[in-house]
C-alpha cells in the first residue's frame, strides 16, 4: 500500500489480481497498479476470493504486533500469578524472546518495564488483600512482600494513608477524587495528602464512584476540587497508553497504567 502503515494490518487485507496474493497493508512489496487492486475485510474473504497469502508480509500468520502483544499479556498473567516476582530471564524464556529483546517489547506494549509491572501488581494486591486478610501485616506477606518492613516504609505513599487506616475503610481520611475520560475509558483517581489512595478505571463512571464509596466508607470525600481536577486531567494526558497497547487485555493495560501515574 502507498502509506505502509502497520497500524492498519489486521483491519484489512489487499490483494493483487495480477499475482493472485493477498497482503497485509504494511507489505514491503512492489506496488501495484490500483486497477489490479481490491479489499477484503478478513483474510478469510481474500482467499474465498481465489487469493493466496503473500510469502513476504503472511497475512495467514498472526501480525508481530499481535503476536508481542500475546506475549506480553501472558508474561503479566505469569507476574500476577506468581508468589515472587519472576526473573527476567524466566520470563522472556516462557514466551521464547531472549532476556534483551523480550525487555524492549514489554516496555514497547505495556508502556513500563516487566519490573515496574510487577511492582504495580503487588500494590494491587496489598490493596485487594487489606480488604479480606484478618490482619495488616498478613495481608502485606500474603501480598508477596516477605519482610514487611520494606512496604511498610513506603506504605503511606504506597496507599495515600496508613495500611491500618486503608483496612479501616479510611477512617478519619479526607481525600479528594475526579474522573476523568481517557483512552481505556473513565479513569478516577483519589488522593490524599500523602498519596494516591485509589485509581480505577472501567466503562461507568458512576460505578467507579460507588467503587470508590464502598472502599473507603470510613473517609471523607471531597469531590469537584478544581485544582485536583486539573491535576488529574494532566496526569492522563501524560500517561495516554503507548501506541502498542491496544491489544492487551483491559485489566493488564490498568495495571500498566497505574504504574506510570
Ligand atoms: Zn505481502
Amino acid at each position: 500500500m502507498a502509506a505502509r502503515d502497520g497500524s492498519f494490518d489486521g483491519r484489512f487485507y489487499y490483494s493483487v489480481a495480477t499475482t493472485g496474493v493477498y497482503c497485509r497493508p504494511s507489505c514491503p512489496s512492489r506496488q501495484a497498479r490500483r486497477e489490479n487492486v481490491r479489499f477484503h475485510a478478513t483474510r478469510g474473504a481474500a482467499e474465498a476470493a481465489g487469493f493466496r497469502p503473500c510469502k513476504r508480509c503472511k497475512p495467514d500468520l498472526a501480525s508481530l504486533r499481535e503476536r508481542h502483544a500475546r506475549s506480553v499479556a501472558q508474561a503479566c498473567r505469569l507476574i500476577e500469578t506468581a508468589e515472587e516476582p519472576p526473573a527476567l530471564e524466566r520470563l522472556a524464556g516462557a514466551v521464547g524472546l531472549s532476556p534483551y529483546h523480550f525487555h524492549r517489547v514489554f516496555k514497547a506494549v505495556a508502556g513500563v518495564t516487566p519490573k515496574a509491572y510487577a511492582a504495580a501488581d503487588r500494590h494491587k494486591r496489598v490493596r485487594a488483600n487489606l480488604k479480606t486478610s484478618e490482619s495488616v501485616t498478613g495481608a502485606i506477606h500474603d501480598s508477596g512482600f516477605n519482610s514487611s518492613g520494606r512496604f511498610y516504609a513506603r506504605s503511606s505513599e504506597a496507599l495515600g494513608m496508613t495500611p491500618t487506616d486503608f483496612r479501616d475503610g479510611g477512617r478519619g481520611v479526607e481525600m479528594c477524587f475526579a474522573i476523568g475520560e481517557c483512552s481505556l475509558g473513565s479513569i478516577l483517581v483519589a488522593a490524599t495528602g500523602k498519596g494516591v489512595a485509589a485509581i480505577s478505571l472501567g466503562d461507568d463512571p458512576e460505578a467507579l464512584l460507588r467503587e470508590l464509596e464502598d472502599s473507603f466508607p470510613k473517609a471523607k470525600l471531597i469531590g469537584g476540587d478544581a485544582a485536583f481536577e486539573r491535576i488529574v486531567a494532566a496526569v492522563v494526558g501524560l500517561v495516554e497508553r503507548p501506541a502498542g497497547g491496544f491489544e492487551l487485555p483491559l485489566d493488564v493495560q490498568g495495571t500498566a497504567f497505574q504504574h506510570r501515574v
